[in-house]
């Protein structure tokens, strides 16, 4: 039997003094059965990552970390965000153990889908997404602002999970891949897929957050999304393109208009040379604003110096094992 992994939960809390004490214990007794079920080994943890709050979060972190020796926090420099949180605490559990999932602290997300993540894992996906398969907790306007994110940002060319937010299980190994992503600007949900592995979703219902409030205002959303557009695709560039293609055609007709206009003695003088020159030349700058797009688009995903291939299977063992074993220790 392979040996049981070691799970670290990662956590990112932001102002979360009240809802904090409340599912902390939750975490914690989800490892502990996960752990009694004998699926994950006993070193798991439960890992805080404190994003610069400024309310008594941390010294909450700092208590339960006393309380029992599964709870460990670690604290942002300053407020830097969801994302940077999500991932600086994937990185400090990355060589300290086997699989890591990372979920929000309000509750919201149903901690009892970690049984059915983990078991994903034991059956070989390196990835398991928390997919939501309702928001009828969620208001009207949160549901359908929500959906319509991961539609725009589909079409535009950011590959995401549909109601999927930052709830999954991510292997370390595919951590170790993860992290040569070097991209400052980052997206987890749209990042990992480009990552590959076998991956697999388990589906749950969203709660109502059990205590304080969101942080995520639409205009927080709207940034995120934009974020995440612009990180991950150069789709809207592409977009200018074609639009600049698109009305020099238009262009052309309505010269072409001007002129017949023009002779059949329809128009003023100067009229029909004032419509082509407008016409054709706000074309010809859309395209070119088009092509230089294209070599800014390419230089920024150059810039990102992203892994050009990741390898996941091998006949042979690499030498590398060693290290990579001892790394771990
Ligand atoms: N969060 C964070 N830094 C921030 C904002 C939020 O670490 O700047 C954390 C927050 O503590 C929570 C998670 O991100 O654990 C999701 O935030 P929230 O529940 O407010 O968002 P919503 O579920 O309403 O989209
Ligand atoms: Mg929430």
């Amino acid at each position: 039997m392979q040996p049981r992994p070691i799970l670290w939960i990662v956590i990112p809390c932001y102002n979360e003094e009240q809802v904090l004490p409340i599912t902390a214990p939750m975490f914690l007794n989800k490892i502990n059965d996960l752990v009694k079920m004998e699926k994950i080994s006993p070193s798991s943890r439960v890992l805080f990552v404190n994003d610069g709050s400024k309310d008594k979060t941390w010294q909450i972190i700092c208590d339960l970390s006393k309380q029992d020796e599964h709870y460990i926090g670690i604290s942002q420099s300053r407020n830097r965000g969801h994302q940077n949180a999500v991932l600086a605490g994937l990185m400090e559990a990355m060589n300290r153990c086997d699989i890591t999932i990372s979920i929000d602290c309000d509750g919201q997300d149903d901690i009892n889908a970690m049984d059915a993540m983990v078991d994903e894992y034991w059956k070989g996906s390196e990835v398991v997404y928390g997919v939501r398969s309702k928001r009828a907790t969620d208001t009207w306007f949160k549901r359908t602002t929500a959906e319509g994110f991961y539609k725009v940002m589909n079409a535009l060319g950011a590959e995401v999970v549909f109601n999927h937010a930052d709830y999954r299980l991510v292997s370390s190994r595919v951590l170790k891949h993860f992290a040569d992503y070097e991209e400052v600007n980052i997206f987890l949900r749209g990042m990992f897929p480009l990552v590959g592995f076998k991956s697999t979703s388990v589906y749950y219902e969203r709660a109502e957050r059990l205590a304080g409030e969101s942080h995520y205002p639409l205009r927080k959303m709207l940034a995120l999304a934009f974020n995440g557009i612009t990180s991950l695709s150069v789709k809207p560039i592409t977009l200018i393109a074609g639009l600049g293609v698109f009305v020099s055609l238009l262009g052309v007709a309505a010269a072409i208009w001007a002129i017949v206009e023009a002779i059949l003695g329809h128009t003023v003088a100067g009229w029909a040379s004032i419509i082509c020159i407008v016409c054709l030349l706000g074309g010809i700058q859309l395209i070119s604003l088009g092509v230089i797009g294209q070599y800014i688009g390419k230089t920024y995903l150059e810039t990102k110096r992203r892994p050009r291939y990741i390898i996941s299977e091998r006949t042979w063992e690499p030498t590398q094992r060693h290290w990579i074993e001892e790394e771990k220790q």
